[in-house]
């Protein structure tokens, strides 16, 4: 029996990575569920599989779930620091990192430290904070198991000889402007930005899609999780979304890694890994889909790409500021306070602002992620 905790349970990964262990009850049990407000939501997830603890980091909700749930047998806990006890939950062997944003760092920090296996979708933890996160999971020896789609379809098309790989190819749909004029991006409202061609997401990363900022912060996942330079990353623009990710290698090939754009595919290879495991999930038709395109995607019209690239190469603090400034500009966009275009002319002034610094303690990021979000706030 797998022990398995899923932080940030009522999101949409969250919601997938049930939908994958509802597939496997004699094999997979949920010890722990994490969530930041949504009380309903947790409590009928708690009713369903009577974990063993819930948190929820909204203090302020922790009387309405407990009156939710008269008679749970497991405990109920609330605040931040509920959630990383609930990431360090002594019986998980699993955790599932699928909270949204930076919020998750101290989280995976816990349950790495815990010893923990971790199916991980949180890819701001990586960004803000790989140089720390990455040699905590080489000291632990724990898995670190990509759940993105991109990063998933890398792994698996990996072979063990670093030297035999000439480049990591990430894909990328292009998102809901993939065509548009620069004026229209700029311009673009919240429902147009919300509408994702070929991903059902969750609003922030959604944002982040049609910003191409999702991929900027998908790079220097790729850079962390598979220790790879910036100039070896590479992103190819792929409307469709079947190919999901791809390894150039040093003979000329490519190996890739296809599929429907169905999140609980990653996510269950992460949970079963290292075996492939049947799931009923929908199966590619090729002949169906007739052709694949592909282009060179425009840095032109999706400044955040390149930015998140220089970044990513400057690399200290660059990548955290990126990372905060991005999370900031997504929120203030999603609650109308900002336009579309001027999430990439923010972020790259708060990266000309910040003083680097290589090799930054936790104190460092946290701080810089603070000053940043403060900067931003300031200067909409
Ligand atoms: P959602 O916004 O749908 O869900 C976020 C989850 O995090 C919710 O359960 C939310 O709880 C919870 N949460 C928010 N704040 C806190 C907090 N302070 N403490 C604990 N939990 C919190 O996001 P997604 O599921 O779309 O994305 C999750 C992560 O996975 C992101 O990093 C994203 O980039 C990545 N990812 C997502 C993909 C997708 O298809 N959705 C694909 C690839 C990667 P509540 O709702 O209760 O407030
Ligand atoms: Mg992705």
């Amino acid at each position: 029996m797998k022990n398995i905790t899923i932080l940030g349970s009522t999101g949409s990964i969250g919601r997938q990575a049930l939908q994958v262990i509802d597939n496997f009850p004699e094999e997979m049990r949920v010890v722990a569920l994490a969530a930041g407000g949504n009380a309903e939501l947790l409590a009928e997830q708690a009713r369903l599989y009577q974990p063993e603890v819930l948190a929820l980091a909204n203090a302020g909700k922790y009387f309405q779930l407990k009156s939710l749930l008269p008679g749970f047998s497991g405990e109920i806990i609330a605040g931040d620091e509920a959630i990383v006890a609930a990431a360090a939950w002594p019986r998980a062997d699993l955790v599932v990192a699928a909270v949204s944003g930076i919020a998750g760092l101290l989280p995976v920090i816990a349950a790495i430290e815990a010893g923990k296996d971790i199916a991980f979708a949180n890819k701001e933890v990586l960004v803000a904070a790989g140089s720390l996160v990455m040699p905590l999971v080489a000291a632990k020896g724990i898995n670190f198991l990509p759940v993105d789609s991109e990063h998933s379809a890398i792994f698996q098309c990996l072979e063990d000889d670093p030297k035999a790989v000439e480049s990591l190819i990430l894909t990328a749909s292009g998102g809901p402007f993939y065509n548009w004029p620069q004026e229209n991006i700029a311009n673009a409202t919240r429902d147009q930005a919300l509408k994702h061609p070929t991903w059902n997401m969750g609003p922030k990363i959604s944002i982040d899609s049609a910003s191409l900022a999702n991929k900027g912060l998908e790079v220097i996942e790729a850079h962390w999780l598979f220790g790879r330079d910036y100039d070896t990353i590479e992103v190819v623009i792929h409307p469709e979304s079947v190919i999901h990710s791809l390894v150039r290698y040093a003979d000329g090939s490519l190996l890739a890694h296809l599929g429907k754009s169905d999140m609980r595919i990653p996510i269950q290879y992460a949970l079963t890994y290292p075996r492939r495991r049947a799931g009923s999930w929908p199966r590619l038709d090729l002949a169906a889909l007739g052709k694949l395109t592909f282009a060179k995607p425009d840095l032109g019209r999706f400044p955040c790409l390149g930015l998140a690239y220089e970044a990513g190469r400057a690399g200290g603090l660059s990548p955290t500021v990126f990372n905060a400034a991005n999370e900031e500009l997504a929120a203030a966009f999603l609650a109308e306070k900002i336009s579309f275009g001027q999430i990439p002319q923010k972020i790259e002034k708060a990266l000309t602002r910040t003083e680097n610094k290589q090799q930054p303690t936790l104190e460092d990021i946290l701080t810089t992620d603070q000053e940043t979000r403060e900067f931003i706030a300031n200067n909409k």
